[in-house]
């Protein structure tokens, strides 16, 4: 092997000096590259999930160390695409690939939060109070805007006071269920990203 110095310096600018002083005297180092993933994940717990940005649902692992013990906090380590997943096979965007920061965010909202009317701020709620008043506020609602009959005198049964938007994660089982219950209250706008 006569390495040049035009070989090295275009060794540098794809992986690194070090990777570069190695490869071009001819070590491979995608074994070692292996050997650290291997390492960070070794241990962990493999979770399958779904990628919540887009309606795309991306297929996704999620590496959690920490071995279910009671008083051990699970920590994720890791996320990456799904290899038998039949939408994405493996890959992610950008966006998915950041998906780790969005987990391990410190600003995460993890439990619910209301802002009462007229407030600027929200303020935490348990989840409870949080389901009682979604209720309370469901029924008040659709007692007072429910249409049962259209201008012309025609049965509507309809409530206009409501609407119900759903989000990626949510499965179609789940949505299915959500249309039939909004259906069955009368509400018309209704949207969510499975097209039930
Ligand atoms: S990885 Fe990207 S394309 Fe896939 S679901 Fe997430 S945001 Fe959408």
């Amino acid at each position: 092997m006569n390495p040049t110095r035009r070989d090295f310096l275009k060794a540098s600018a794809i992986g690194g000096v070090g990777t570069a002083a190695a490869s071009v005297l001819g070590f491979d180092l995608a074994p070692a590259y292996a050997q650290v993933r291997e390492l960070k994940i070794a241990r962990a717990t493999e979770t399958r999930s779904t990628c919540p940005y887009c309606s795309v649902s991306c297929g996704v692992i999620i590496y959690t160390l920490g071995d279910k013990a009671k008083n051990v906090t699970p920590q994720v380590v890791h996320v990456e695409g799904d290899p038998d997943h039949p939408i994405n096979r493996g890959t992610l965007c950008p966006k998915g690939a950041s998906l780790e920061q969005d987990i391990l965010n410190p600003r995460r909202l993890v439990a619910p939060q209301v802002r009462r009317p007229g407030k600027t701020d929200w303020e935490p709620i348990s989840w409870d109070a949080a389901i009682d008043e979604i209720g309370h506020w469901v029924k008040k609602t659709r007692d007072a805007t429910f249409v049962e009959k259209d201008a012309q005198g025609k049965p509507a049964n309809r409530c206009e006071g409501l609407a119900f938007i759903g989000g990626c994660t949510d499965t179609n089982e789940f949505n299915y269920l959500v249309v039939k219950t909004m259906r069955s209250l009368g509400v018309c706008y209704l949207e969510n990203q499975a097209r039930v």
